[in-house]
């Protein structure tokens, strides 16, 4: 059995998918975004040693609350970064009738990606940026491998929830809307999109890391424009 690494447990989960939700915060993550608000998940090294079994116990917890359309979020750092893992515990959870949806960013894909892909639910996809320079710039990473995993997800029928945080003075434009819109209809079965506006609040981790912050002189996004360009968006 393949061991994981867990950064930390959120129970009745409400926003990360369809239904209430156990989320899954696996350790470890290849990006490195300018507004992350968890820097404390990207060493691969850090949070703790878990087994398929722990993960498995803990999602049983919830099941009175899943009905229909809950399950399991795995979410991260990148959960991709542990497709062994994943394979291994959708399966356990699969057989106790606990669906898994996997919320990924798009950054990461191994031999094991594709599997996963297969066995999970649907997917939760992070678009950072759909202009493949500003991809690199929020993440450090590059986009290709965002339509690489695109096509395993079409390959497999998988339905998506797309997701994009909006950064004043980043991507905080009608233009990039238009963008976006324009960027999903490469992926076949979209059911949602969300803005997500971005804030501040994981600031004092990158103090207490020793991490340079750098969207320090950004304000939050102001609800009302974010509200305006979700108006915008079409799929
Ligand atoms: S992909 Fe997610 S966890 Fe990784 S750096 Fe970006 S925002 Fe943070």
């Amino acid at each position: 059995m393949v061991k994981g690494r867990l950064h930390s447990f959120e129970t009745f989960g409400a926003v990360d998918g369809p239904g209430i939700r156990t989320v899954v915060f696996l350790q470890g993550c290849p990006a490195r975004c300018s507004y992350c608000h968890n820097p404390d998940t990207w060493d691969m090294h850090g949070g703790n040693e878990v087994e398929t079994k722990q993960i498995v116990d803990r999602a049983k917890r919830g099941m009175s609350y899943y009905g229909d359309k809950g399950g399991v979020t795995f979410s991260g750092g990148e959960p991709l970064l542990q497709g062994e893992f994943l394979i291994q515990t959708i399966g356990a959870l699969k057989k106790v009738g606990i669906n898994s949806i996997i919320d990924t960013s798009g950054t990461f894909i191994d031999e094991f990606t594709e599997k996963v892909i297969e066995e999970c639910e649907m997917i939760l996809l992070d678009v950072k940026h759909s202009n493949p320079e500003k991809f690199w710039e929020i993440t450090s990473k590059k986009q290709d491998t965002l339509l690489e995993l695109i096509d395993l997800i079409n390959k497999h029928e998988k339905h998506v929830w797309v997701r994009q945080v909006i950064v004043p003075g980043i991507n905080d434009t009608e233009a990039n809307i238009d963008a976006l819109n324009e960027f999903i209809k490469k992926i076949k079965h979209v059911d949602k999109v969300e803005l997500l506006g971005y804030h501040n609040l994981g600031v004092e981790k990158y103090e207490k890391l020793g991490i340079k912050y750098r969207l320090k002189d950004v304000e939050p996004m102001d609800r009302a424009k974010l509200d305006e360009l979700s108006a915008l968006v079409k799929y």
